[in-house]
């Protein structure tokens, strides 16, 4: 793990968690601050056409796991790191892109609020909620990353939001220091 990391100027981080629990916010704020270069992976899919046509049952693309990684892989494995990297889903990553994985988590009520506000449909708002509660991404991002490097943080009120950003700025700063040689 030390190898892996100290073989990268600044940290690659992961923004992970069901939509709606702020990935996006977080990773803009963040990316703003650090001057990490932020990649929004939805976009990324929709810009290189990295899936395989929509699937009408989930309203969705399907995406091409294959094509995000050998779309991704040049600049995650880069020595200069520094990467945020914003997606709903992360057991198909490499392992060895990330230093840290953060799992943004919210209530059902305030997650239902967002998702409707963004207007997706009931049956596509159900399923996130029903996904959120069941756990599924932060599941996931422990089963898929060494615990250390797996933190869950709420992501419920404006507060919640500013202090993430300052505890992963901090946890960044340390991982510099400790890897500075
Ligand atoms: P994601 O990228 O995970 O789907 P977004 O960053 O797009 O989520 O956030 C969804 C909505 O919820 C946005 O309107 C955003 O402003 C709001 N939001 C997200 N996190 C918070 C938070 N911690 N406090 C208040 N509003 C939030
Ligand atoms: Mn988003």
């Amino acid at each position: 793990l030390l190898t892996r990391a100290m073989a990268r100027r600044l940290p690659n981080i992961l923004i992970t968690g069901t939509p709606g629990t702020g990935k996006t916010t977080m990773s803009a704020m963040l990316a703003e601050k650090t001057q990490f270069r932020n990649v929004n992976v939805g976009d990324l899919v929709k810009q290189h056409s990295l899936h395989s046509g929509r699937d009408d049952e989930f309203d969705c693309f399907v995406l091409d796991e294959d094509k995000v990684v050998d779309e991704m892989d040049e600049l995650m494995s880069s020595p200069d790191g520094g990467v945020i990297v914003d997606f709903h889903t992360c057991d198909f990553f490499p392992e060895r892109w990330f230093d840290l994985v953060v799992v943004l988590r919210s209530d059902n009520t305030t997650l239902y609020d967002r998702l409707v506000g963004r207007g997706y449909s009931e049956k596509k708002v159900q399923e996130n909620v029903e996904c959120e509660i069941m756990q599924v991404v932060l599941e996931e991002a422990q089963s898929s990353y060494e615990p250390e490097i797996v933190q869950e943080l709420s992501s419920v009120t404006i507060e919640d939001m500013e202090s993430n950003v300052a505890r992963v700025m901090a946890w960044a700063e340390h991982w510099i220091t400790n890897n500075q040689h």
